[in-house]
């Protein structure tokens, strides 16, 4: 690549995960020239998107019509805003960024999603459903569309069009180079600096050598950075775990790959940068040991239908409306103020065949190769086979005939003994009682009958109502649940153009930012909650709108 005036590329994008791809192409797109510069070997190209599930947020959307679901923009825009709390005055940029983002997702995203190739498969899902009124927490309405091809369906037209610009000498990428520094000239952002790392086989996802072979320094018009969030740093995640959670868990599973490090974060902040909600965090509580792990402390989230019975450490149920899939953080909260880090799903055979999907690429091969055949195997077919597979080997999971068993299983996974089987029968058996009758007073019951009047829910996600101790239904199966780190809610504040801004408020020259690092856009556009497929759509927009401003400002 040629440089002019004495820079290396017109703009140098930090990260090549998905905000990173979308910015890269974007540049490439209106003509300018890009380097970006990435700390992994080629094999963890695309970061985190590769491994995610590919579920994004989309409103009144053809797939919600046809299976009668009625949405709207006002709609979502109001479930936002009683998911986000905004109540802080840096929230003014994020809350624009809510409001643009919600119009991007019942506008322009799935057409311009289309035309690039990505398809979507037709059963809408129903995540964070709420459960307190109609202006609290929770999508009204199924929202949750997983892309054909999940993580890797997302990425694929990006890191397509980022190899064409390669091809074309627009876009060079830099594999194995860690960003250390900023430089600046003149109070303007104009370049990076930092360390060439040895060469890596390390498969993707897996950790790579921070061996230090070189230094480098490149120069740029200006930088977009785009180097994700903070979860696979659980020191990070302790230090700015909010009191309104309770204590940090002890234990925690890491729901990311080890370069979600969160490093760059401080490398910008130390550059003038304002870093606004920290203390903000997206964490999973249905989190289990990854039997076959790719990751240091890899777990999956379990996506759970609503129909698990959902116990605290001392086999006691959480409260309304605290069901699987209802409030994630509101659970977490719960779980941590119960002194302990890990909660329980009991359930049977026959929930666990229609409800657990596994969230994760690698765990959908169905919906990952494209393959309907194998995808109509979760209405006809019994638990997807990682599912069964998770069953059979994972640490966290109890398979049995009788209570009593059950209940000896799961002790003997704890370090107390603390499930107490006469206290749990009586539990079970007088849930089982309410489902007598087409109506009741338990109102997890009363969820999984307004669940399965949903269409999308009825064919694959929620099972028929009944007894738990029925033995046509077994076996019972109990799940240990542990904290899972994922998402980073807040980050680099920035403006509407993507432009990283100071502690005054004001643009630091040169530099843009997008992506998990910049909170999804304005430094946490989803405030205190999200509602789910939020994040993949918000490297999109964010890294397109960064990506376009970049460019407009070098030209
Ligand atoms: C298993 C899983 C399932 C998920 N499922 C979904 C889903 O269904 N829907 C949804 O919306 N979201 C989902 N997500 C979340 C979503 O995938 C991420 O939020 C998103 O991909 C983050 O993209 P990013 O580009 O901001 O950051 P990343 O993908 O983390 O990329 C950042 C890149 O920057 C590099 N980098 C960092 N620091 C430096 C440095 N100093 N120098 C050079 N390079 C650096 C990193 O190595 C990395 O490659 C899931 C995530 C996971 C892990």
């Amino acid at each position: 690549m040629s440089s002019s005036g004495g820079y290396d590329a017109d703009v140098i994008v930090v990260g090549a995960g998905l905000a990173g791809l979308v910015a890269a192409t974007e540049l490439a797109d209106a003509g300018r020239r890009v380097i970006i510069v990435e700390q992994e070997p080629a094999a963890s190209f695309g970061g985190q998107a590769f491994w995610s599930l590919g579920g994004l947020f989309l409103v009144d959307s053809p797939e919600q019509r046809r299976l009668g679901v009625r949405d709207s923009y006002d709609l979502a825009l109001d479930d936002w805003m009683g998911t986000a709390g905004f109540d802080r005055e840096e929230d003014a940029w994020p809350r624009r960024w809510a409001e643009a983002y919600v119009a991007f997702a019942a506008g322009e995203k799935r057409s311009w999603l289309r035309q690039l190739g990505v398809r979507i498969v037709p059963i809408v899902g129903w995540a964070e459903r709420g459960g307190y009124g109609a202006i609290g927490h929770g999508n009204s309405v199924p929202r949750f569309h997983i892309m054909w091809g999940t993580g890797p369906g997302v990425l694929e037209p990006f890191v397509r069009r980022v190899r064409e610009g390669e091809a074309q000498g627009k876009i060079v990428v830099k594999f194995r180079h860690r960003v250390n520094h900023l430089s600046t000239s003149g109070g303007t952002v104009d370049g990076v600096q930092g360390d060439v790392l040895e060469p890596s086989t390390a498969a993707r996802g897996t950790a790579s050598s921070r061996v230090v072979v070189g230094e480098f320094a490149l120069k740029a018009q200006a930088v977009i950075v785009t180097s994700g969030g903070i979860g696979a740093n659980h020191d990070l995640v302790r230090q700015y775990w909010p009191r309104r959670l309770g204590v940090p868990p002890q234990q925690m599973l890491s729901g990311v790959p080890e370069h979600v490090d969160g490093r760059m974060l401080g490398i910008v902040e130390i550059a003038g940068a304002n870093i606004i909600n920290r203390d903000r965090m997206w964490h999973y509580v249905e989190g289990i040991q990854n039997w076959n792990p790719i990751w240091s402390q890899h777990g999956i989230r379990i996506l759970p239908g609503p129909s698990s019975l959902w116990l605290d450490a001392h086999g006691r149920r959480l409260p309304v409306p605290l069901f699987p899939g209802f409030d994630t953080l509101g659970t977490l909260q719960h779980i941590m103020e119960t002194g302990y880090d890990y909660s329980w799903f009991v359930l049977t055979q026959k929930i666990i065949e229609r409800e657990f999907a596994l969230s994760g690429s690698e765990q959908n091969p169905d919906i990952t190769g494209k393959s309907w055949r194998m995808m109509l195997g979760r209405a006809f077919g019994g638990a997807p086979a990682p599912v069964e597979a998770f069953k059979t080997h994972g640490a966290d999971f109890v398979v049995e005939r009788t209570l009593a068993d059950l209940v000896r299983g799961m002790n003997a996974l704890t370090d107390e003994p603390l499930i107490d089987h006469t206290a749990l029968e009586r539990e079970i058996v007088a849930r089982d009682r309410q489902t007598d009758n087409a109506f009741c007073k338990d109102m997890q019951i009363n969820a999984i009958h307004d669940a399965r009047r949903y269409l999308g829910d009825r064919l694959i996600r929620t099972a028929k109502v009944h007894k738990l101790l029925d033995p046509a239904a077994g076996p019972l199966i109990a799940v240990r649940l542990h904290v899972l780190t994922r998402k980073t809610l807040g980050g680099l504040q920035t403006d509407l153009s993507g432009r990283v801004l100071r502690r005054d408020g004001q643009p630091l020259p040169g530099l843009y930012a997008a992506g998990e690092v910049a909170g999804f856009g304005g430094g946490g556009m989803h405030g205190y909650r999200a509602l789910e497929g939020t994040f993949l759509g918000g490297c999109l927009f964010s890294g397109r709108v960064a990506g376009r401003a970049a460019a407009a400002a070098v030209a």
